[in-house]
C-alpha cells in the first residue's frame, strides 16, 4: 500500500483520550477529568430546539449560518467585546470553535508557515495547526509567572516565517486569564511583524472577579485577527456543535470557502437553539458562572490543603495543581490517582511540556462529587507521603550500615519515576 499522509500519522492520539478510556472502564470512578459543564443545556434552549424541530427547520441553512444568528452574533460581540462585525460576510458559524480553529488555521496557513502557540495549551492546537501544513512553535508559560504570558519570549520565537499567533485566555488548562496590558503587547508584536492573530475566546463568560478582554477590541488588532467563540462552555451545549469565526471579510471569504466545501453549514436545529440562547439565555450563564466560581474556591483551597499547591485561576472551569511534592511525574500520579484513588484527572504532560509538574482538574463536576474526589485525593497523597517518610527512613537505616542506597528525599522534582516511589 502507498504510504498514508506522513504528517497526519506522526500526530500523537489525543493523551486525554487515554484517560477517559482508562476511567470509563471503572464504574466507581469520579473524574475531573472532562472539559464539558456537568449542567445539561438549560430548557428553555431545548425547549427552542424542539420547537424548531416541530416547525421542520431540517433543512441546510445559508453557509455562513442562519442570518438572524449572524445578527444576534454581531449584537453580542458588539455589547460584550466591544468589537464590531457585519454580520452579511464578517460571521461564520461552525461546527463549534473546534472548526472555527481548523478554518482559521486553513486559511491563513501555508505549507511551512510558522504559528506560536502557548504551552501548556489546549490539546488540539499543535495537532490542528500540523494539519494545516503548519509548524506549531510553542512558547511555554511557567506557573511561577501565573501562566501569564511573557512578551520576550514570543520576540524571541518569531523567525521570517512566522505566519500567526494562536492565544486563549481564559485558557485551557491553566484557567489563566491574560492580562490586557499582556495582550496589548502581543497585539503590538502582530502589528510590527505583521501576524495575524487567532484568539481562541470560548472561556470569555467563564471569569471569576476580573474582566475579560476580547484581542479584537484592543487599538490595531481587528484587521489582523480571527475571533472564535461559542456557545459550548458558556450556555452547557458542548454537544450541539455551534460555534463562530469572526474576522474582517477577506479573512472570512476564505474560511467560508472552506467550511461550504467541507461542512456546508453548522446544524440547523443547533443554530435555532442557539438564536434562543443569544436571545434570552444570560441568566442561565450567570447562574453557572457563580456555581463555578463556588466550586474553584473550594477545589482551588482544599487541593493545596491536600499537599498539592494550587493557585485559585481567573477563569475556565479547570485548576491545575502542582504534584511536585509528590515526586511524581505527572501522567504517573495520574494513573497512580485513578488506579489507587479511583479520581480521574489529566497529567499536565498532555499539554505540552511546560505543563509537567501539573495535573489538570476540572470543576465542571457536582460540589459533592468535587468533596468526594478531594477526600480520596487527600487520602492519596497522604499514603504517598507515608511512603516516601518510610523510604526515607530505611535510606538512612541504610545508609548507617554503609549502603549505597539514594535516602528518596534527595531525589526530586520532575523526571523521577514511579519505581523510586
Ligand atoms: N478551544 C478550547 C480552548 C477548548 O478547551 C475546547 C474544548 O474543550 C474547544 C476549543 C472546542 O470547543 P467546541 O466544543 O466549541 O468545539
Amino acid at each position: 500500500m502507498r504510504p498514508l499522509n506522513r504528517a497526519v500519522a506522526a500526530i500523537p492520539p489525543s493523551g486525554i483520550r487515554r484517560f477517559f478510556d482508562l476511567a470509563a472502564a471503572r464504574p466507581d470512578v469520579i473524574s475531573l477529568g472532562i472539559g464539558e459543564p456537568d449542567f445539561v443545556t438549560p430548557w428553555r434552549i431545548r425547549e427552542a430546539a424542539i420547537y424548531a424541530v416541530e416547525q421542520g427547520h431540517t433543512t441546510y441553512t445559508a453557509n455562513s449560518g442562519i442570518p438572524e444568528l449572524r445578527r444576534l452574533i454581531a449584537r453580542y460581540c458588539d455589547a460584550r467585546d466591544g468589537v464590531t462585525y457585519n454580520p452579511d460576510n464578517e460571521i461564520v458559524v461552525t461546527a463549534g470553535v473546534s472548526e472555527a480553529l481548523d478554518l482559521a488555521l486553513r486559511a491563513i496557513t501555508e505549507q511551512g508557515d510558522e504559528v506560536i502557540l502557548f504551552e501548556p495549551c489546549y490539546v488540539s492546537y499543535g495537532p490542528c495547526v500540523t494539519i494545516a501544513g503548519g509548524v506549531p512553535v510553542a512558547v511555554s508559560t511557567q506557573a511561577e509567572e501565573g501562566f501569564a504570558i511573557a512578551p520576550d519570549r514570543v520576540r524571541a520565537a518569531i523567525t521570517s516565517r512566522t505566519k500567526a499567533i494562536l492565544l486563549c485566555s481564559p485558557g485551557n488548562p491553566t484557567g489563566a486569564v491574560q492580562p490586557g496590558p499582556i495582550l496589548k503587547q502581543l497585539v503590538d508584536i502582530a502589528v510590527e511583524h505583521d501576524l495575524y492573530v487567532i484568539s481562541d475566546e470560548i472561556y470569555s463568560r467563564l471569569v471569576y472577579g476580573v474582566p475579560h478582554t476580547c484581542v479584537a477590541g484592543i487599538p490595531g488588532a481587528r484587521e489582523r485577527t480571527i475571533l472564535l467563540n461559542g456557545l459550548s462552555k458558556s450556555m452547557a451545549m458542548t454537544g450541539w456543535r455551534v460555534g463562530y469565526a469572526c474576522a474582517p471579510e477577506p479573512i472570512t471569504s476564505l474560511m467560508l470557502k472552506i467550511h461550504q466545501y467541507t461542512t456546508l453549514c453548522a446544524p440547523h436545529v443547533s443554530q435555532m437553539a442557539a438564536i434562543e440562547a443569544l436571545r434570552n439565555g444570560e441568566a442561565e450563564t450567570e447562574k453557572m458562572v457563580a456555581a463555578y466560581d463556588v466550586r474553584r474556591r473550594y477545589l482551588s483551597s482544599a487541593l493545596t490543603d491536600a499537599g498539592l499547591p494550587c493557585p485559585a485561576p481567573d477563569g475556565a472551569f479547570y485548576v491545575f495543581p502542582s504534584i511536585e511534592p509528590t515526586g511524581l511525574r505527572s501522567d504517573e500520579f495520574a494513573e497512580r490517582l485513578l488506579e489507587e484513588a479511583g479520581v480521574a484527572v489529566v497529567p499536565g504532560s498532555v499539554f505540552g511540556p511546560s505543563g509537567e509538574g501539573h495535573v489538570r482538574c476540572s470543576y465542571a463536576a457536582p460540589f459533592p462529587a468535587l468533596e468526594q474526589a478531594v477526600r480520596r485525593i487527600r487520602q492519596f497523597t497522604r499514603q504517598l507521603a507515608d511512603r516516601r517518610s518510610d523510604r526515607r527512613r530505611q535510606g538512612i537505616a541504610v545508609a548507617n550500615r554503609g549502603g549505597s542506597c539514594t535516602p528518596v528525599a534527595e531525589l526530586s522534582g520532575k523526571g523521577r519515576s514511579a519505581t523510586c516511589e
